[in-house]
């Protein structure tokens, strides 16, 4: 039995904070309040500190290292994540199990030996065996399902391939997967046309859970995108949920307004829609992201032989030049495949362009060929002010959308929820702390109908963080992006100390 006592309580639900104390025994929570325990209880003063539910990272690219014991989500206060976003999952693997290797590991990266997951089953039961710092719920990514069935093809799936990714996705939503997740802008869940969408949202609308995705545009066609994934609710009833909103690019950074109506009005009309961002302004991803689509059918061999042919790249500059909603100087490369161009990590396209004298797309496309397409970006996409506006929606969860990458990964992995509790809520001034606790707790766990999770009540999990309100700070930087965060005293999850 454990007391923690003389904290304040932050519930989780919205509520204002209020002193106390709390009992838990083995996994779950026993009492609030003034607590009396026996005197062989395990003692921590909790004095000028805030006891919170642990945190809940709702959207997170951490498949692999979870089972790795990672920290860096756990020494940000975090007890729960939702892996298997934006069309990556480390399951079903299929007919193609390299196939789904290569496609997935430019985000699930670190994992130090070959795995190959047939179904959410075997996943998960290797998740609750070794990825003891947190729970893990995990999404079917659609990418991965789709390479699994018919490998890295962009043509559209026959009859009997949709048949069968539907009867596999059925099978991980039966064997415990927590739902569906696409990510329209990567190949190859990009060349899904919106039938075969829809025939998999529907086998999701059947299990009751939830559609989570990466949309085909985040930037020019933000609008329409946003409109197609309300007409898949519309239409299959399924539960769903706009991942990492916001407007990418200057241009059009007015559009989020709008997205935010067409959200509003979907739910009065009864689409079970949400959606959740992370707190910084830039964003991370992969180069290749930048290319049109059909330049990347077949996976990286075909595009390295593309990018080869000198006719084929004036097309795809052409393209990238009208569709890159950011500008050159905003985009910085993070991460590269060897050490070969290593000296490039922490540059901007624009500069490296005007070091070479060419053009920044050409120096972009010169990277990929030399690293065998292996690059990875952070880009400025984003104006503080519609940061504001999404962050202190009441439909926004806050998120890290962190994934690790060799060089310099974004900040927002080691530092996502100590950063929204100091510089947002306590510098900044942008909301209460009990809304953002709940946005990290309480609203996460009821998206993903998570049981006795997320709030601090008696028969509720043992899932808890204890954290300094004046010291709590995420002082990884875009400079220095894995820097441990300041202020979490404890964490336990299921009763079990992580922190
Ligand atoms: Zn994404």
């Amino acid at each position: 039995m454990t007391l923690l006592h003389g904290g304040t309580l932050v519930d989780g639900s919205g509520a204002h904070p209020t002193p106390g104390d709390l009992l838990f025994d083995g996994d779950t929570i026993l009492a609030l309040g003034p607590c009396d325990a026996p005197a062989d209880a395990l003692r921590l003063d909790c004095t000028g500190l805030f006891i919170a539910p642990g945190f809940i990272d709702l959207h997170s690219h951490s498949d692999l290292q979870v089972l790795e014991r990672h920290r860096a989500k756990t020494d940000q206060g975090v007890t729960t994540e939702v892996v298997g976003n934006c069309g990556f999952s480390a399951y079903p693997c299929g007919a193609h199990p390299h196939e789904v290797q290569e496609f997935a590991n430019g985000i699930l990266f670190g994992y130090g030996r070959d795995w190959a997951w047939p179904n959410a089953q075997q996943y998960l039961a290797d998740a609750a065996a070794q990825a003891d710092l947190v729970n893990v719920h995990s999404l079917v990514g659609h990418g991965t399902l789709r390479v699994a069935t018919m490998g890295p093809s962009q043509a559209p799936a026959t009859p009997a391939e949709l048949d069968r990714m539907e009867q596999s996705l059925a099978e991980c939503l039966s064997g415990g997967a927590a739902g569906f997740s696409t990510g329209l802008m990567y190949a190859p869940g990009s060349a899904a046309p919106t039938e075969e969408l829809e025939a998999l949202c529907r086998v999701t609308a059947r299990a009751g859970k939830v559609y989570a995705t990466h949309m085909r545009s985040y930037g020019d066609d933000l609008l329409n995108s946003l409109d197609e994934q309300l007409a898949l609710a519309r239409a299959t009833g399924c539960r769903l949920q706009i991942s990492h909103l916001q407007a990418v690019g200057r241009r059009n950074w007015h559009k989020q307004a709008q997205a935010l109506e067409k959200l509003a009005a979907a739910r009065h009309e009864g689409i079970d829609v949400a959606f959740d961002s992370y707190p910084y302004l830039a964003g991370s991803t992969v180069l290749t992201q930048l290319l049109p689509a059909w330049a990347l059918d077949g996976g990286a061999p075909a595009l390295l032989a593309r990018l080869a042919d000198p006719a084929l790249c004036s097309r795809i500059k052409a393209t990238m030049i009208e569709q890159t909603p950011q500008q050159w100087s905003d985009i910085f490369i993070t991460a590269v495949g060897s050490p070969t161009s290593e000296r490039l990590v922490g540059h901007d396209l624009a500069s490296i362009g005007e070091t070479l004298g060419e053009h920044p797309v050409d120096a972009a496309l010169h990277l990929l060929r030399v690293e065998s397409a292996n690059v990875n970006i952070l880009a400025f996409n984003q104006s503080d002010d519609n940061l504001r506006h999404l962050l202190t929606h009441p439909l926004c969860t806050v998120i890290s959308d962190g994934f690790y990458v060799k060089g310099r990964p974004h900040p927002r992995l080691y530092g996502t929820f100590p950063f929204l509790l100091g510089e947002i809520v306590r510098e900044r001034r942008w909301m209460p702390l009990e809304q953002a606790i709940h946005k990290i707790t309480a609203q996460p766990a009821a998206r993903f109908a998570m049981p006795r999770q997320g709030l601090l009540a008696p028969g509720y999990y043992a899932d808890l963080t204890v954290f300094d309100p004046t010291a709590i700070a995420g002082r990884a930087t875009y400079e220095a992006p894995e820097t441990a965060p300041a202020g979490i005293r404890h964490c336990f999850r299921r009763g079990r100390r992580t922190v």
